[in-house]
């Protein structure tokens, strides 16, 4: 079986035969029909991430065809189309059970990350980690939502936006681009920030109400602009580093909320006397929950939550790699075995 593997920071990915997978005791194997380029796999090839071991197989945003059933495993058949819940969680711990899988203490595996992951032929993961793709969704757009269009739905969440909000996306990749979507769903008036015409564009079909082009703008200035002067409601950071997180508090007004998605190498200064008086605050948000996978799956089936998604063979995952690196991916890039 061909799987793009990942040896550590400095060394070229590799396109190599792994032995077959067989699916274990109360899992499946899927047979892959697309798996998602994610941001995070940069952060790999950039140590800012380690995974648990390597060589590991990539890929997080993983959907297939379930071509095989370990022991035990019932409510799965041979033939479904399903999505992988990434964090493949335990379902039993204070996490879990409070409905928070997606800080699992003690996950059964967690794809590319201490788990072979989807770019490859097949992947086998625990039967519970896998979710029915409705009818109307095709795969390589359900193996998207695993990752970009499900984290923009839990960070709305976390973030608590109200119907009405004046709401900043500060980056226009895979996550932000469903983040205008949910944001719009939710009843915020968006205000896209990015650096390519095209993507802005995109943003803007997708229901972006300002778009802001972060190369030629004063972004805080044009946010404030754009709210009569307020500052944002809430203000999703999906790029992290010292020049937008700087831009990102200034543009936030009273009581607003920073939330950080996306991260680099940078630090970020904050002045608590400048966040005080006006009762901001900071939040994070990390990934999804199973759950929130069900309910983007159904966002998309009704036509409400849409990917512009492009194709590669597996062979291609360093190049697609670098396009993405260099801003050239317009929407969401998939491998396809
Ligand atoms: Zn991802
Ligand atoms: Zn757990």
């Amino acid at each position: 079986m061909r799987a793009v593997r990942f040896s550590g920071v400095g060394r070229p990915l590799t396109v190599e035969d792994v032995e077959a997978l067989r699916p274990g005791p109360g899992e499946v194997l899927l047979d892959v029909a697309a798996a998602g380029v994610c941001g995070t796999e940069l952060h790999f090839l950039d140590g800012l991430l380690t995974p648990a071991r390597t060589p590991i197989t990539l890929g997080h945003e993983v959907a297939g065809v379930v071509a095989a059933l370990g022991e035990g495993v019932d409510g799965v058949a041979v033939g479904d189309r399903v999505a992988v819940h990434y964090l493949h969680a335990c379902h039993r711990c204070r996490w879990c059970t409070a409905g928070d899988d997606h800080l699992c203490d003690a996950p059964l595996g967690f794809l590319a990350f201490a788990t072979d992951g989807g770019f490859a032929e097949q992947v086998a993961v625990p039967a519970s980690s896998v979710v029915p793709v409705p009818e109307g969704v095709d795969l390589p757009t359900a193996a998207t939502l695993c990752c970009s269009g499900t984290t923009a739905l839990h960070a709305v969440a976390v973030a608590e936006v109200r119907s009405g909000a004046d709401a900043v996306v500060y980056g226009v990749g895979g996550v932000g681009l469903a983040l205008v979507q949910v944001l719009r769903e939710a009843g915020a008036r968006v205000v896209a920030v990015g650096r390519s015409r095209a993507k802005l564009e995109l943003a803007r079909e997708l229901g972006a109400g300002v778009t802001v082009d972060a190369s030629c703008t004063d972004v805080a200035a044009a946010v404030r602009e754009a709210t009569d002067g307020r500052g944002a409601d809430v203000v999703f950071e999906l790029v992290g580093t010292k020049e937008t997180g700087v831009a990102a508090l200034a543009a936030l007004g009273k009581r607003g909320t920073l939330v950080y998605v996306g991260y680099s190498a940078d630090r970020v200064e904050v002045d608590p006397l400048a966040m005080v008086v006006p009762e901001q605050r900071i939040v994070t948000s990390v990934g999804n929950r199973r759950a929130e996978l069900v309910a983007a799956l159904d966002l998309a089936a009704r036509g409400r939550l849409v990917t512009s998604v492009t194709t590669h063979p597996l062979a291609d995952a360093a190049r697609v790699l670098e396009d993405l690196r260099a801003g050239r991916v317009v929407g969401r890039a998939v491998l396809v075995p």
